[in-house]
């Protein structure tokens, strides 16, 4: 085999190179400006991200956490609040709800989609309503991977409950089910523009997405803490959670590549299940209707031991591999009080187990995933997977 560049799990640098002056132009227009809160971009770019969602509002926000936050302190969610979601995802789904005071309900995972677990889910809800302690408010579906959750379910189990349904789409934007880009389902749908997400700024920034117009300007004054029609009123307890303008500026310059980018994931997504497939390992299926935002491309292997000779050849080979996750949340210090507390022992018998987020926790691992990998590229990783799995 000749020698080639790295590959990388992640790859900022091709892209960068191609609007390389796109980003001195606007960067140039900032600093000229020296509107570092608030400038024009980040209301170009809000407009620009409701357009490509097909929603009616964007908010920038300074982070996907923070996304999430200011969509529940919208709600009011807060002490006595339960809130449902999956026991397999990034932490930031969890801390949210616990720095409000409401107490998260973890929730077990589909084994193929790895998304929220529907009949868990109203099993669990169905056990805080009669416990009565909390009130159960609302349920974060996460798009784990990039493949959209059941959002036609999630809303419909809202609806009977009336829970506030919050699309937590931090791995996902450009993800879409029955034609619907994410940021139509739900009540609002929170990104996140960390660096590796699909669409990603050079630091932290993230966006809340509906077609509420309440709620949009409602979450405009959380995030400038609570502030009122004059910036010296303050109406209700914020935060600082704002959007810089540098990040906008970076994101309408990477906005425009995000389609292509979402066509050329998909065929790496293509390749991989072609060449992996009827080796010992499960590849990622999608949801019927679904098209998946590939922001990562995780697969299952065996077990532990099969994973461990799988990061060993890659790193052998030049091919670098990640296990988003390692543990469940609710197995976490942070949150393993939370998770007991939340539905007693006694005559409900404490919370029920989560078979499939631990299951998943000692078999999952990522594969390079972006959309700058070449044909060769994706053959090679797979070749390695292949012959150690
Ligand atoms: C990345 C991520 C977040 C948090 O986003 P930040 O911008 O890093 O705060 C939240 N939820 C999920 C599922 C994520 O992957």
């Amino acid at each position: 085999m000749t020698a080639s560049r790295p590959i990388a799990l992640f790859d900022m640098k091709a892209q960068q190179a191609l609007i390389r002056a796109e980003i001195d132009r606007r960067l140039a227009a900032v600093l000229d400006s020296g509107a570092f809160i608030n400038g024009p971009e980040v209301r170009e770019l809000e407009a620009a991200l409701a357009a490509f969602a097909g929603c009616a509002h964007a908010v920038g926000v300074s982070s996907g956490t923070d996304a999430l936050q200011i969509a529940m302190m919208g709600e009011g969610i807060g002490r006595g609040d339960a809130v449902f979601l999956p026991a397999f995802t990034y932490t930031a789904t969890a801390e949210v709800p616990l720095v409000l005071g409401a107490t998260p309900v973890f929730v077990d995972v589909d084994p193929v989609t790895f998304n929220i677990d529907l009949a868990d889910l109203e099993h669990r809800i169905a056990l805080v309503a009669k416990e009565g302690r909390l009130r159960p408010r609302a349920v974060v579906g996460v798009d784990l991977f990039g493949l959209p959750a059941d959002w036609p379910a999630i809303e419909a189990i809202c609806a009977r409950h009336g829970m506030f349904a919050l699309d937590d789409a931090a791995q996902a934007f450009g993800a879409a089910l029955h034609g619907r880009r994410l940021g139509r389902w739900g009540h609002a749908t929170a990104l996140s523009f960390y660096p590796t997400k699909t669409l990603g700024c050079y630091g932290d920034g993230g966006a809340l997405l509906t077609d509420d117009a309440d709620r949009a300007e409602l979450w405009r004054s959380l995030r400038t803490h609570g502030e009122g029609k004059s910036r010296y009123e303050v109406l209700r307890t914020g935060m600082n959670g704002r959007l810089d303008t540098v990040q906008a500026a970076i994101l309408l310059c990477k906005l425009p590549l995000l389609e292509a980018e979402l066509a050329a994931r998909a065929k790496v997504a293509a390749i991989y299940a072609d060449a992996l497939g009827g080796a010992a390992l499960q590849v990622p299926s999608s949801l019927p209707g679904a098209d998946h935002a590939w922001g990562l491309y995780s697969i299952l292997v065996e077990d532990d031991a099969a994973r461990a000779r799988v990061q060993e050849a890659g790193r052998a080979a030049g091919v670098p591999t990640a296990i988003y996750y390692p543990k469940p949340l609710h197995r976490q210090p942070a949150y393993a009080a939370a998770h007991l507390g939340a539905i007693s022992p006694g005559p409900l018998g404490g919370p029920p187990p989560l078979p499939v987020s631990e299951m998943l926790c000692g078999r999952i691992m990522s594969l390079p995933m972006h959309p700058y990998l070449t044909e060769g590229e994706v053959a090679r990783v797979a070749e390695v997977v292949r012959g150690a799995a």
